[in-house]
Protein backbone atom coordinates (compact mmCIF):
# COMPACT_ATOMS: atom_id res chain seq x y z
CA UNK A 1 0.00 0.00 0.00
CA UNK A 2 0.88 3.59 -0.82
CA UNK A 3 1.39 5.96 2.04
CA UNK A 4 -0.45 8.77 0.76
CA UNK A 5 -1.35 10.35 4.24
CA UNK A 6 0.84 13.69 3.63
CA UNK A 7 0.62 13.59 0.06
CA UNK A 8 -1.98 15.94 -1.57
CA UNK A 9 -1.95 13.92 -5.27
CA UNK A 10 -1.42 10.61 -5.98
CA UNK A 11 0.81 12.00 -9.62
CA UNK A 12 2.25 15.63 -9.94
CA UNK A 13 3.13 15.81 -13.74
CA UNK A 14 5.72 17.74 -14.38
CA UNK A 15 4.89 19.41 -17.96
CA UNK A 16 1.70 19.07 -20.03
CA UNK A 17 2.89 17.96 -23.72
CA UNK A 18 1.55 15.14 -25.35
CA UNK A 19 3.06 12.73 -23.01
CA UNK A 20 2.12 14.09 -19.19
CA UNK A 21 -1.42 15.19 -20.97
CA UNK A 22 -1.79 11.28 -22.36
CA UNK A 23 -0.24 9.85 -18.97
CA UNK A 24 -2.75 12.60 -16.66
CA UNK A 25 -6.14 11.19 -19.06
CA UNK A 26 -5.42 7.49 -18.49
CA UNK A 27 -4.28 8.33 -14.79
CA UNK A 28 -7.44 10.62 -14.02
CA UNK A 29 -9.82 7.83 -15.56
CA UNK A 30 -8.48 5.55 -13.67
CA UNK A 31 -9.84 7.13 -10.53
CA UNK A 32 -5.98 8.73 -9.39
CA UNK A 33 -5.78 12.22 -8.72
CA UNK A 34 -3.35 14.65 -10.49
CA UNK A 35 -1.98 17.59 -10.78
CA UNK A 36 0.16 18.67 -13.90
CA UNK A 37 2.23 22.31 -13.83
CA UNK A 38 4.21 23.48 -16.87
CA UNK A 39 6.61 26.55 -17.33
CA UNK A 40 4.93 27.62 -19.97
CA UNK A 41 1.85 30.20 -20.25
CA UNK A 42 -0.23 27.13 -22.13
CA UNK A 43 -0.81 23.71 -22.13
CA UNK A 44 0.36 21.07 -25.15
CA UNK A 45 4.17 21.36 -25.09
CA UNK A 46 5.25 21.55 -29.01
CA UNK A 47 2.25 20.78 -30.24
CA UNK A 48 0.45 23.99 -29.16
CA UNK A 49 -1.36 26.06 -32.23
CA UNK A 50 -2.18 29.85 -31.48
CA UNK A 51 -5.51 31.57 -33.64
CA UNK A 52 -3.90 33.88 -36.19
CA UNK A 53 -6.14 35.58 -38.75
CA UNK A 54 -8.31 33.03 -37.71
CA UNK A 55 -5.79 30.00 -38.50
CA UNK A 56 -4.43 27.57 -36.83
CA UNK A 57 -0.39 28.28 -36.05
CA UNK A 58 1.83 25.59 -35.52
CA UNK A 59 3.51 27.32 -32.98
CA UNK A 60 6.72 25.42 -32.32
CA UNK A 61 6.70 24.01 -36.10
CA UNK A 62 4.29 21.95 -38.66
CA UNK A 63 2.75 18.80 -36.77
CA UNK A 64 1.41 16.02 -39.16
CA UNK A 65 -0.23 13.44 -36.83
CA UNK A 66 0.44 9.73 -38.79
CA UNK A 67 0.50 6.30 -37.46
CA UNK A 68 0.36 2.91 -38.37
CA UNK A 69 -1.28 1.92 -35.47
CA UNK A 70 -5.46 1.87 -35.82
CA UNK A 71 -5.73 1.93 -31.84
CA UNK A 72 -3.55 4.90 -31.87
CA UNK A 73 -5.43 6.52 -34.51
CA UNK A 74 -9.30 5.54 -32.90
CA UNK A 75 -7.29 7.39 -29.74
CA UNK A 76 -6.30 10.40 -30.95
CA UNK A 77 -9.37 10.77 -32.85
CA UNK A 78 -11.93 10.66 -29.47
CA UNK A 79 -10.81 13.85 -29.00
CA UNK A 80 -10.77 15.64 -32.51
CA UNK A 81 -11.85 14.71 -36.35
CA UNK A 82 -9.07 14.33 -38.54
CA UNK A 83 -8.95 16.27 -41.96
CA UNK A 84 -7.58 14.35 -44.83
CA UNK A 85 -4.46 16.71 -45.34
CA UNK A 86 -1.06 14.43 -46.75
CA UNK A 87 1.96 15.79 -46.15
CA UNK A 88 3.60 16.55 -49.33
CA UNK A 89 6.60 18.79 -48.75
CA UNK A 90 8.44 20.41 -51.95
CA UNK A 91 12.19 21.40 -51.64
CA UNK A 92 13.90 24.24 -53.08
CA UNK A 93 17.23 24.16 -54.06
CA UNK A 94 18.27 27.01 -55.69
CA UNK A 95 14.48 27.82 -57.46
CA UNK A 96 14.48 24.83 -58.65
CA UNK A 97 11.29 22.78 -57.28
CA UNK A 98 11.46 18.81 -56.60
CA UNK A 99 8.97 16.80 -54.86
CA UNK A 100 9.60 15.31 -51.80
CA UNK A 101 9.95 12.53 -50.58
CA UNK A 102 12.64 10.90 -53.05
CA UNK A 103 9.98 9.36 -55.43
CA UNK A 104 9.77 8.89 -59.20
CA UNK A 105 8.57 12.64 -59.42
CA UNK A 106 11.96 13.80 -57.69
CA UNK A 107 13.60 11.01 -60.44
CA UNK A 108 11.72 12.54 -63.63
CA UNK A 109 12.83 16.33 -63.21
CA UNK A 110 16.43 15.45 -62.26
CA UNK A 111 17.28 13.49 -64.41
CA UNK A 112 14.19 13.14 -67.00
CA UNK A 113 14.00 8.87 -66.07
CA UNK A 114 10.21 7.67 -66.75
CA UNK A 115 10.45 4.18 -65.43
CA UNK A 116 11.72 2.79 -61.81
CA UNK A 117 14.37 0.50 -63.59
CA UNK A 118 16.14 3.78 -65.32
CA UNK A 119 15.76 5.77 -62.08
CA UNK A 120 17.83 2.89 -60.50
CA UNK A 121 20.22 2.53 -62.66
CA UNK A 122 21.26 6.47 -62.19
CA UNK A 123 21.42 5.38 -59.09
CA UNK A 124 23.56 2.56 -59.16
CA UNK A 125 26.28 4.59 -61.63
CA UNK A 126 26.23 7.53 -59.50
CA UNK A 127 27.44 5.29 -56.50
CA UNK A 128 29.48 2.54 -57.71
CA UNK A 129 32.65 3.70 -57.02
CA UNK A 130 31.92 4.97 -53.51
CA UNK A 131 32.26 1.51 -52.45
CA UNK A 132 29.44 1.58 -49.38
CA UNK A 133 28.79 -1.06 -47.65
CA UNK A 134 27.72 -0.43 -44.53
CA UNK A 135 26.51 3.23 -44.16
CA UNK A 136 28.66 4.34 -41.34
CA UNK A 137 26.90 8.01 -41.54
CA UNK A 138 23.91 10.36 -42.92
CA UNK A 139 26.18 11.33 -45.98
CA UNK A 140 26.88 7.47 -47.02
CA UNK A 141 23.55 6.22 -45.92
CA UNK A 142 21.60 9.02 -48.02
CA UNK A 143 24.20 8.33 -51.30
CA UNK A 144 23.52 4.52 -50.71
CA UNK A 145 19.75 5.49 -50.97
CA UNK A 146 19.09 7.90 -53.80
CA UNK A 147 22.85 8.68 -55.23
CA UNK A 148 24.93 11.51 -55.37
CA UNK A 149 22.84 14.05 -57.57
CA UNK A 150 19.73 14.14 -54.86
CA UNK A 151 22.23 13.87 -51.91
CA UNK A 152 24.19 17.19 -53.35
CA UNK A 153 20.73 18.90 -54.34
CA UNK A 154 18.14 17.57 -51.60
CA UNK A 155 19.77 16.46 -48.65
CA UNK A 156 23.86 17.82 -48.01
CA UNK A 157 23.41 21.10 -47.57
CA UNK A 158 19.79 20.91 -45.78
CA UNK A 159 21.28 18.57 -43.37
CA UNK A 160 24.40 20.45 -42.63
CA UNK A 161 22.38 23.94 -41.88
CA UNK A 162 19.66 21.94 -40.03
CA UNK A 163 21.96 20.30 -37.72
CA UNK A 164 24.97 22.91 -38.16
CA UNK A 165 26.92 19.63 -38.25
CA UNK A 166 28.61 17.75 -40.91
CA UNK A 167 26.74 15.05 -42.30
CA UNK A 168 29.56 12.92 -42.48
CA UNK A 169 29.22 13.50 -38.25
CA UNK A 170 25.87 12.49 -38.16
CA UNK A 171 24.05 9.12 -37.50
CA UNK A 172 22.44 7.50 -40.59
CA UNK A 173 19.03 6.55 -38.86
CA UNK A 174 18.20 10.30 -39.05
CA UNK A 175 17.80 10.32 -43.54
CA UNK A 176 16.62 6.67 -43.02
CA UNK A 177 13.21 8.20 -41.84
CA UNK A 178 12.04 9.34 -44.97
CA UNK A 179 10.78 7.09 -47.62
CA UNK A 180 12.45 6.41 -51.32
CA UNK A 181 10.03 5.46 -53.34
CA UNK A 182 10.21 4.14 -56.50
CA UNK A 183 6.68 5.07 -57.67
CA UNK A 184 4.60 8.62 -58.34
CA UNK A 185 3.97 8.90 -54.70
CA UNK A 186 4.24 12.92 -52.93
CA UNK A 187 3.06 11.69 -49.42
CA UNK A 188 5.92 11.63 -47.30
CA UNK A 189 4.82 9.17 -44.65
CA UNK A 190 4.78 5.61 -45.52
CA UNK A 191 1.62 4.99 -42.40
CA UNK A 192 -2.10 3.70 -42.93
CA UNK A 193 -3.77 7.12 -40.85
CA UNK A 194 -2.40 10.35 -41.43
CA UNK A 195 -3.92 13.91 -40.46
CA UNK A 196 -4.77 17.31 -39.04
CA UNK A 197 -7.12 17.78 -36.17
CA UNK A 198 -9.79 19.78 -37.80
CA UNK A 199 -9.64 23.22 -35.33
CA UNK A 200 -5.91 22.46 -34.68
CA UNK A 201 -4.02 20.11 -31.96
CA UNK A 202 -4.88 22.05 -29.23
CA UNK A 203 -8.07 20.35 -29.29
CA UNK A 204 -6.42 16.83 -28.77
CA UNK A 205 -5.15 18.68 -25.30
CA UNK A 206 -8.37 19.98 -23.92
CA UNK A 207 -9.47 16.47 -24.50
CA UNK A 208 -7.09 14.69 -22.58
CA UNK A 209 -6.97 17.40 -20.16
CA UNK A 210 -10.42 17.58 -19.76
CA UNK A 211 -11.03 16.85 -16.02
CA UNK A 212 -7.56 17.30 -15.15
CA UNK A 213 -5.95 20.19 -12.69
CA UNK A 214 -3.29 22.15 -14.29
CA UNK A 215 -1.80 25.05 -13.48
CA UNK A 216 0.65 27.17 -15.97
CA UNK A 217 3.60 29.25 -15.48
CA UNK A 218 5.46 27.21 -13.10
CA UNK A 219 8.93 25.69 -13.31
CA UNK A 220 9.15 22.49 -10.98
CA UNK A 221 13.01 23.37 -10.66
CA UNK A 222 11.66 26.87 -8.74
CA UNK A 223 10.60 24.74 -5.64
CA UNK A 224 11.93 21.41 -6.64
CA UNK A 225 11.18 20.38 -2.83
CA UNK A 226 7.51 21.34 -2.44
CA UNK A 227 6.75 19.67 -5.92
CA UNK A 228 8.61 16.73 -5.12
CA UNK A 229 6.70 16.61 -1.55
CA UNK A 230 2.79 17.71 -3.15
CA UNK A 231 2.74 13.67 -4.61
CA UNK A 232 2.92 10.16 -4.43
CA UNK A 233 4.50 9.31 -7.44
CA UNK A 234 6.07 12.31 -9.89
CA UNK A 235 5.96 12.01 -13.72
CA UNK A 236 9.20 14.24 -15.28
CA UNK A 237 8.81 15.05 -18.54
CA UNK A 238 11.22 17.58 -18.53
CA UNK A 239 15.28 17.35 -19.63
CA UNK A 240 16.90 14.56 -17.96
CA UNK A 241 19.93 15.79 -17.30
CA UNK A 242 17.98 19.38 -15.61
CA UNK A 243 16.22 16.86 -13.29
CA UNK A 244 19.79 15.61 -11.94
CA UNK A 245 21.49 18.91 -11.75
CA UNK A 246 23.45 18.74 -15.22
CA UNK A 247 25.96 16.80 -12.51
CA UNK A 248 27.67 15.00 -15.00
CA UNK A 249 27.33 17.41 -18.25
CA UNK A 250 24.97 19.24 -20.75
CA UNK A 251 22.83 17.04 -23.23
CA UNK A 252 22.98 18.55 -26.80
CA UNK A 253 19.85 19.98 -28.61
CA UNK A 254 19.23 20.94 -31.75
CA UNK A 255 17.09 23.94 -31.64
CA UNK A 256 15.04 26.42 -33.95
CA UNK A 257 14.12 29.95 -34.64
CA UNK A 258 11.23 30.52 -35.60
CA UNK A 259 9.41 34.25 -37.84
CA UNK A 260 6.45 34.31 -38.52
CA UNK A 261 4.95 36.84 -41.03
CA UNK A 262 1.35 37.79 -42.32
CA UNK A 263 0.33 38.24 -45.83
CA UNK A 264 -2.47 40.57 -47.26
CA UNK A 265 -2.89 37.71 -49.44
CA UNK A 266 -5.27 34.48 -49.44
CA UNK A 267 -1.67 32.38 -51.02
CA UNK A 268 1.49 32.80 -50.39
CA UNK A 269 3.69 29.63 -51.79
CA UNK A 270 1.38 27.01 -52.56
CA UNK A 271 1.93 24.11 -49.70
CA UNK A 272 2.17 23.69 -46.57
CA UNK A 273 5.51 22.83 -46.14
CA UNK A 274 8.63 24.33 -48.71
CA UNK A 275 11.98 23.23 -47.78
CA UNK A 276 15.13 25.56 -48.91
CA UNK A 277 17.67 22.81 -49.49
CA UNK A 278 20.75 24.89 -50.27
CA UNK A 279 23.13 26.26 -48.40
CA UNK A 280 22.87 30.09 -48.92
CA UNK A 281 19.07 30.71 -47.88
CA UNK A 282 19.11 30.99 -44.42
CA UNK A 283 16.26 29.11 -43.21
CA UNK A 284 15.34 25.70 -43.58
CA UNK A 285 11.61 25.26 -44.71
CA UNK A 286 8.44 27.63 -44.80
CA UNK A 287 5.37 26.87 -43.46
CA UNK A 288 2.21 28.13 -44.67
CA UNK A 289 -0.27 27.22 -41.98
CA UNK A 290 -3.76 27.80 -43.86
CA UNK A 291 -3.16 24.64 -46.40
CA UNK A 292 -3.00 21.55 -43.17
CA UNK A 293 -6.43 22.57 -43.09
CA UNK A 294 -7.80 23.55 -46.43
CA UNK A 295 -8.29 27.34 -45.13
CA UNK A 296 -10.17 30.11 -47.22
CA UNK A 297 -9.27 33.02 -44.76
CA UNK A 298 -8.65 36.27 -46.93
CA UNK A 299 -4.97 36.32 -45.04
CA UNK A 300 -2.20 33.82 -44.93
CA UNK A 301 0.39 33.13 -41.84
CA UNK A 302 3.65 31.80 -42.84
CA UNK A 303 6.88 30.56 -40.62
CA UNK A 304 10.47 30.25 -41.60
CA UNK A 305 12.31 27.78 -39.94
CA UNK A 306 15.60 28.81 -38.61
CA UNK A 307 18.56 26.73 -37.58
CA UNK A 308 19.91 27.63 -34.09
CA UNK A 309 23.00 26.76 -32.37
CA UNK A 310 25.17 27.52 -29.62
CA UNK A 311 22.59 29.90 -27.87
CA UNK A 312 22.34 29.34 -23.87
CA UNK A 313 18.87 27.91 -22.52
CA UNK A 314 17.46 27.77 -26.79
CA UNK A 315 14.33 25.60 -26.64
CA UNK A 316 15.70 21.83 -26.85
CA UNK A 317 13.47 20.51 -30.05
CA UNK A 318 15.63 18.16 -31.38
CA UNK A 319 18.37 15.39 -29.32
CA UNK A 320 21.50 15.01 -30.68
CA UNK A 321 21.91 11.45 -30.44
CA UNK A 322 25.37 11.14 -31.45
CA UNK A 323 27.67 8.40 -29.37
CA UNK A 324 29.45 11.37 -27.10
CA UNK A 325 25.54 12.23 -25.80
CA UNK A 326 24.21 8.63 -25.70
CA UNK A 327 26.94 8.02 -23.47
CA UNK A 328 26.36 10.95 -21.00
CA UNK A 329 22.57 10.00 -21.43
CA UNK A 330 23.24 6.36 -19.97
CA UNK A 331 24.43 7.87 -17.27
CA UNK A 332 21.74 9.87 -16.32
CA UNK A 333 19.66 6.58 -16.76
CA UNK A 334 21.42 4.65 -14.37
CA UNK A 335 20.68 7.10 -11.69
CA UNK A 336 16.85 6.99 -12.90
CA UNK A 337 16.56 3.62 -13.21
CA UNK A 338 17.06 4.09 -9.43
CA UNK A 339 13.86 6.17 -8.36
CA UNK A 340 11.25 4.44 -7.08
CA UNK A 341 8.79 7.43 -7.35
CA UNK A 342 9.60 8.90 -10.10
CA UNK A 343 8.80 8.45 -14.09
CA UNK A 344 10.37 9.37 -16.98
CA UNK A 345 8.82 10.28 -19.94
CA UNK A 346 8.94 11.95 -23.23
CA UNK A 347 11.31 13.23 -25.61
CA UNK A 348 13.33 15.67 -23.26
CA UNK A 349 13.52 13.13 -20.24
CA UNK A 350 14.12 9.94 -22.35
CA UNK A 351 16.18 12.14 -25.14
CA UNK A 352 14.26 10.13 -27.56
CA UNK A 353 13.53 11.80 -31.58
CA UNK A 354 9.87 10.93 -31.13
CA UNK A 355 6.58 11.46 -33.12
CA UNK A 356 4.11 12.17 -31.63
CA UNK A 357 2.39 9.02 -31.86
CA UNK A 358 5.13 7.24 -30.59
CA UNK A 359 4.65 9.84 -27.63
CA UNK A 360 1.28 8.46 -26.86
CA UNK A 361 2.17 5.53 -27.20
CA UNK A 362 4.80 5.11 -25.25
CA UNK A 363 2.52 7.69 -21.91
CA UNK A 364 0.17 4.70 -22.57
CA UNK A 365 2.26 1.79 -21.44
CA UNK A 366 3.83 3.26 -18.83
CA UNK A 367 0.21 4.88 -17.41
CA UNK A 368 -0.84 0.83 -18.02
CA UNK A 369 2.35 -0.34 -15.85
CA UNK A 370 1.69 2.07 -13.40
CA UNK A 371 -1.85 0.97 -12.89
CA UNK A 372 -1.08 -2.76 -12.47
CA UNK A 373 1.54 -1.74 -9.84
CA UNK A 374 4.62 -3.19 -11.27
P1 LIG B 1 6.95 18.41 -25.13
O1 LIG B 1 5.91 18.70 -26.13
O2 LIG B 1 8.26 19.10 -25.28
O3 LIG B 1 6.35 18.77 -23.70
C1 LIG B 1 7.14 18.91 -22.55
C2 LIG B 1 6.48 19.95 -21.66
O4 LIG B 1 7.18 19.98 -20.40
C3 LIG B 1 6.53 21.36 -22.24
O5 LIG B 1 5.25 21.93 -22.25
C4 LIG B 1 7.46 22.09 -21.28
O6 LIG B 1 7.11 23.46 -21.11
C5 LIG B 1 7.26 21.31 -19.99
N1 LIG B 1 8.41 21.41 -19.07
C6 LIG B 1 9.68 21.10 -19.34
N2 LIG B 1 10.46 21.35 -18.25
C7 LIG B 1 9.63 21.81 -17.28
C8 LIG B 1 9.84 22.25 -15.96
N3 LIG B 1 11.06 22.28 -15.43
N4 LIG B 1 8.77 22.67 -15.25
C9 LIG B 1 7.53 22.68 -15.80
N5 LIG B 1 7.28 22.27 -17.05
C10 LIG B 1 8.31 21.85 -17.80
N6 LIG B 1 5.82 14.66 -34.43
C11 LIG B 1 4.98 14.11 -35.35
O7 LIG B 1 4.37 13.07 -35.09
N7 LIG B 1 4.75 14.74 -36.56
C12 LIG B 1 5.36 15.91 -36.89
O8 LIG B 1 5.13 16.44 -38.00
C13 LIG B 1 6.26 16.50 -35.95
N8 LIG B 1 6.89 17.64 -36.24
C14 LIG B 1 7.76 18.18 -35.33
C15 LIG B 1 8.36 19.40 -35.64
C16 LIG B 1 9.23 19.98 -34.72
C17 LIG B 1 9.89 21.28 -35.07
C18 LIG B 1 9.49 19.34 -33.48
C19 LIG B 1 10.45 19.94 -32.48
C20 LIG B 1 8.88 18.14 -33.17
C21 LIG B 1 7.99 17.55 -34.08
N9 LIG B 1 7.32 16.37 -33.78
C22 LIG B 1 6.47 15.81 -34.70
C23 LIG B 1 7.50 15.68 -32.46
C24 LIG B 1 6.46 16.10 -31.42
O9 LIG B 1 6.53 17.50 -31.20
C25 LIG B 1 6.76 15.37 -30.10
O10 LIG B 1 6.75 13.98 -30.31
C26 LIG B 1 5.80 15.66 -28.94
O11 LIG B 1 5.29 16.96 -28.95
C27 LIG B 1 6.54 15.41 -27.65
O12 LIG B 1 5.71 15.53 -26.52
P2 LIG B 1 6.38 15.55 -25.08
O13 LIG B 1 5.27 15.63 -24.09
O14 LIG B 1 7.35 14.45 -24.94
O15 LIG B 1 7.28 16.88 -25.04
N1 LIG C 1 16.20 15.82 -45.10
C1 LIG C 1 16.91 16.32 -46.15
N2 LIG C 1 16.28 17.10 -47.08
C2 LIG C 1 14.95 17.39 -46.99
C3 LIG C 1 14.22 16.84 -45.93
C4 LIG C 1 14.87 16.07 -44.99
O1 LIG C 1 18.11 16.12 -46.24
O2 LIG C 1 14.43 18.11 -47.85
C5 LIG C 1 16.93 15.01 -44.09
C6 LIG C 1 17.48 15.86 -42.95
O3 LIG C 1 18.73 15.31 -42.57
C7 LIG C 1 16.47 15.66 -41.85
C8 LIG C 1 16.07 14.20 -42.08
O4 LIG C 1 16.07 14.05 -43.51
O5 LIG C 1 17.02 15.86 -40.56
C9 LIG C 1 14.71 13.82 -41.53
O6 LIG C 1 13.73 14.64 -42.14
P1 LIG C 1 12.39 15.01 -41.41
O7 LIG C 1 11.54 15.78 -42.35
O8 LIG C 1 11.84 13.79 -40.78
O9 LIG C 1 12.95 15.99 -40.31
P2 LIG C 1 12.18 16.74 -39.15
O10 LIG C 1 10.78 17.03 -39.61
O11 LIG C 1 12.23 15.79 -38.01
O12 LIG C 1 12.98 17.97 -38.99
Amino acid sequence: MKDIKNKKYDYLIVGSGLFGATFAHEMTKAGKSCLIIDKRDHSGGNIHCKKIEDINVHWYGAHIFHTNDKFLWDYVNQFAEFNRYTNSPIANYKGELYNLPFNMNTFYKLWGTKTPEEALKVIAKQIQHLDIDEPKNLEEQAQKLVGTDIYEKLIKHYTEKQWGTKATDLPAFIIKRLPVRFTFDNNYFNDKYQGIPIGGYNKIIDGLLKNCEIKLNVDFFEDRNYWLNIAENIVFTGKIDAFYDFQFGELEYRSLRYELEIHEIDNYQGNAVINFTDAETPYTRVYEHKHFEFGTQPKTVITKEYPLKGIKNAEPYYPVNNEKNMSLLRKYQLLAEKETKVIFGGRLAEYRYYDMHQVIASALAKSKVELRGE
